[in-house]
């Protein structure tokens, strides 16, 4: 038993070495560094969101078990993205800047990834990409608030984060929020719970700018509709800047109280529609290069041509085509990258089976395990999305489901489904996670006509 961060992390690497394939293993975790072990949390440093993302998504809880095993106590992993310089030999701090007041500020911290110069601008983007600079140059003075709308994964995340890397690299002493509205609601119920309003209210209405993602999800919050209407004008009345986003336009967003809404439109209302072809193989082109990745112009041009709608999937399919490539040795030819991204008249009709060998992979199970009757968390919790990606893709009742889930009753399926339906409406980042393995699958199969 040890406390050595190095020490705990060797241990758990060898024993990954044992559990996952290694092809795997060397993809995930062999650029991974410990830093950091401080009671219940072991920090680890990885090189960027991509793998972040991919540890999490499917390793945490077995690097998380194996971590306890080797510390002799319950150890909850966190992992870090690695600044630039891959030689520093501090632990980077989630939220550093030059400006000391930014990081007690910044709720959630920025991905660096998520910069303007990596942000690849089109015809679909332009006003969106032109007027979030403009905020980001003259905070408070161009476009106030801007109110930036597009459906999921066509950017208006990484601009909103543009906005806050451009004024943390201007080194301005301004002070700035980054948080989802999400987030804005869960801090306010917290600070109602103990008594600690006030010095909530300080800390969002005395920034100079608020970048508040994804405030579709405040419908239906009434207490944290009518907080944010008050920072609003606080904000606004001081000249300080605001930047919203949400996946529609300010007049979709009928169960928001209309004085806020309208609020929402004093300033600029920008959307951002799909990419065409051009602008998305200039996206594909900016991914590959950005991690140093040699691919043809001809195979980026086919997978942006079969995939038009995300342009996370079409992140999505170029990382896929390229672990193919990497790991089975599949050549990034047309043949064979006509089977993986069938055009849409090819493709094969999804089924539940499909359905279930996708969330196995997501989460290193086994098929099996889905089908079976553990009821262990994380298995329990992803054959609760496999049922409800199966009801939600397929034309299956929930009794034809539940004979594919080891002869569940029809209700028990409506249950999971329903727990999932749930979910979602709480947990936007969950929401994301799903519609990434639903955007997977619609790319590769043919679905029936969504209801
Ligand atoms: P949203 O918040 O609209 O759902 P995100 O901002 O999270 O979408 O974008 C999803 C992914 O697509 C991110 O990895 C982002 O960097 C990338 N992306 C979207 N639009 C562009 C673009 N125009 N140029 C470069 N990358 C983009
Ligand atoms: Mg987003």
């Amino acid at each position: 038993m040890t406390d050595n961060p190095t020490t705990v992390w060797n241990q758990v690497l060898s024993d990954l070495q044992r559990e996952v394939p290694r092809a795997s293993y060397e993809t995930w975790f062999a650029d991974t560094r410990p830093v950091q072990l401080k009671d219940h949390t072991l920090v680890v440093v990885v090189p960027d969101s991509f793998t972040k993302g991919g540890i999490e998504r499917r390793y945490q809880s077995l690097v998380e078990q194996l971590a306890s095993a080797a510390c002799g106590r319950e150890i909850y992993l966190s992992l870090q993205i690695s600044e630039q310089s891959p030689d520093r030999s501090d632990p980077p701090q989630l939220g550093q800047s030059e400006s000391p007041s930014l990081q007690t500020h910044s709720t959630l911290p920025l991905n660096p990834d998520y910069s303007f110069d990596r942000f690849i601008r089109g015809k679909n983007n332009h006003l969106a990409y032109a007027a979030s600079i403009a905020a980001a140059e003259a905070p408070g003075k161009a476009y106030n608030p801007l109110f930036i709308h597009g459906s999921v994964g066509l950017g208006k995340t990484h601009l909103l984060q543009a906005v806050g890397n451009f004024i943390v690299s201007s080194n301005r002493s301004m002070t700035m929020l980054y948080t989802t509205s999400e987030q804005f609601a869960i801090e306010l119920i917290n600070a109602i719970r103990t008594n600690s309003t006030p010095s909530f209210r300080e800390k969002y209405r005395r920034i100079d700018l608020l970048l508040l993602d994804d405030v579709q999800f405040l419908e239906g919050k009434e207490a944290t509709e009518e907080e944010l209407f008050h920072t609003f004008n606080e904000l606004y009345g001081n000249e300080k800047q605001i930047v919203l986003s949400s996946d529609r336009s300010p007049e979709k967003l009928s169960r928001l109280q209309d004085r806020l809404v309208s609020r929402f439109r004093w300033g600029l209302v920008a959307d951002i529609q799909p990419p065409d072809l051009e602008t998305r193989i200039a996206i594909l082109r900016e991914k590959a290069d950005n991690r140093g990745l040699v691919v043809e112009d001809a195979v980026l041009e086919l997978i942006a041509r079969r995939i038009s709608s995300n342009v996370r999937t079409l992140e999505g399919a170029l990382i896929r085509a390229i672990a193919s490539n990497e790991l089975e040795g599949m050549e990034l030819t047309f043949k064979n990258l006509e089977k993986m991204l069938p055009e849409e008249g090819k493709r094969a009709q999804l089924t539940i089976n499909h359905i279930k060998e996708e969330v196995a992979t997501q989460y290193h199970l086994k098929r099996h395990d889905l089908e079976g009757a553990s009821r262990k968390k994380e298995i329990s919790q992803a054959r609760h999305m496999a049922i409800y990606l199966a009801r939600e893709m397929t034309s299956s009742s929930f009794p034809a489901i539940g004979k594919q889930f080891g002869n569940r009753d029809h209700t028990t399926i409506m249950h999971s489904y329903m727990k999932i339906k749930k979910l979602i409406q709480e947990v936007p980042l969950f929401q994301s996670e799903l519609h990434e393995i639903q955007e997977g699958l619609a790319a590769q199969f043919n679905t029936p006509a969504q209801a």
